[in-house]
């Protein structure tokens, strides 16, 4: 039977994959051993039926798996990775992480846009996938019927992505920002909209705030900057949005894409504002069938309030797998600009569902 490690099972993205993977019944026919960097010998989920967590440091414990899925992090990746290959273990590395993402021993997993590209990769022999990042990939789940058609010429995708992406310490201190912003307006209860304004901007600049994990105040606001500082000006989250995009697909010459990354004050989910340059003028019917047939997730929106406010929101979308893209029009630049605006569960397609996804792939491949 094959033993499957989880390292980094208890964060974000490690939890619901757990989730996913009881839904699903993923843990039928395998032998899970679960890793910690914290607590090691602490109790481990029932399905280590009674096996205590093992120690995530520890080479040994980690190359007698088959398979391991790492949701611990770029920290945690960077630190075993190199050392466990240089031991001689040869087995599948599956990450969250973006760590490998971008190396040539690994390809970039979403089964859902580029199967091939993974078929390819084991039948080649690629040892390690690494999930993409979580924005890239929603964008491609939305999207990727216009790049399959080979019609994009470039795209910029302006995004608004929830505190959950940054993982489970930054969700917790959102939701504690949220109460020191209601608090005051709760015990001074007034339907003096300016008076209350005042009492929410005192709470978020006052130092009682919690802040330590956003370094700025969440709630109630944005923050118009994730992850590093790359040359040129761009974050690294935005400069993931071209190299991922591209090697994703497997595209040749490569497409353009760019943009600015947001937080904002969302729980869960990544929304993306997108202005799509075709390379011809193709009408929004052929358009919207094109997205549509895509992949059985992606759900085309009507371009009304109605339908807009319904169902292209985070809080209509969180917990699903399904990734509406709407607002479709042409935009006033010209007949090959198209605009666009899409939300997807950065958990779920984001980030949980391409590694179960990618096991599940595996398992078919190694006949176990
Ligand atoms: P996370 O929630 O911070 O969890 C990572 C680890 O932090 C956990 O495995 C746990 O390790 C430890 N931890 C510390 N405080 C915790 C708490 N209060 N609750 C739970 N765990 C806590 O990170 P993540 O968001 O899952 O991200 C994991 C990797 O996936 C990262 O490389 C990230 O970039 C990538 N990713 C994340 C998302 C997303 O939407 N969050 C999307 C795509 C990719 P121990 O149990 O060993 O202590």
């Amino acid at each position: 039977m094959l033993r499957v490690g989880f390292i980094g099972w208890r964060g974000m993205v490690g939890s619901v994959l757990m989730q996913r993977m009881r839904e699903e019944n993923d843990f039928r026919g395998i032998e899970p051993a679960f890793f910690s960097t914290s607590n090691v010998g602490g109790a481990a989920p029932a399905e280590a039926q009674g096996e205590p967590l093992r120690d995530a440091a520890n080479l040994k414990d980690l190359a007698a798996c088959d398979v391991l899925i790492s949701c611990q992090g770029g920290e945690y990746t960077t630190e075993i990775y190199t050392p466990l290959r240089k031991s001689g273990w040869s087995g599948y590395w599956i990450d969250a992480a973006s760590t490998l993402r971008m190396s040539d021993d690994a390809v970039i997993i979403l089964d859902a846009v580029n199967l091939p590209v993974i078929q390819k990769g084991l039948a080649n022999g690629v040892r390690t996938y690494a999930g993409g990042n979580c924005t890239v990939s929603l964008m491609l789940m939305a999207a990727a019927g216009l790049f399959s058609a080979g019609l994009v010429e470039w795209m910029t995708t302006m995004t608004y992505q929830a505190a959950s992406g940054a993982g489970a310490a930054k969700m917790l201190e959102l939701v504690k920002q949220m109460g020191v912003l209601t608090d005051p307006v709760r015990k001074s209860p007034s339907e003096n909209a300016l008076e209350v304004d005042r009492l929410v901007i005192a709470a978020q600049r006052s130092r009682e705030l919690p802040a330590a994990e956003f370094g700025a105040p969440l709630a109630g606001s944005l923050i118009p900057w994730i992850d590093k500082e790359m040359p040129g000006g761009q974050t690294k989250e935005e400069w993931k949005g071209m190299a991922e995009t591209n090697k994703i697909l497997g595209l040749d010459p490569s497409v353009p894409v760019d943009g600015i990354c947001v937080r904002i004050g969302t729980m869960r989910c990544h929304s993306q504002g997108l202005c799509i340059k075709l390379k011809r003028d193709v009408p929004l019917r052929e358009v919207e069938d094109l997205l549509a047939a895509s992949n059985p997730w992606v759900r085309v929106i009507p371009n009304n309030k109605e339908s807009s406010i319904r169902c292209l929101t985070p809080t209509a979308v969180s917990g699903t797998l399904n990734v509406p893209i709407g607002r479709l029009h042409k935009l006033n630049l010209g007949p090959e600009f198209f605009g666009a605006f899409t939300v997807g569960d950065q958990l779920l397609w984001g980030a949980a569902e391409p590694l179960r996804r990618m096991l599940g792939i595996l398992r078919e491949h190694l006949g176990a």
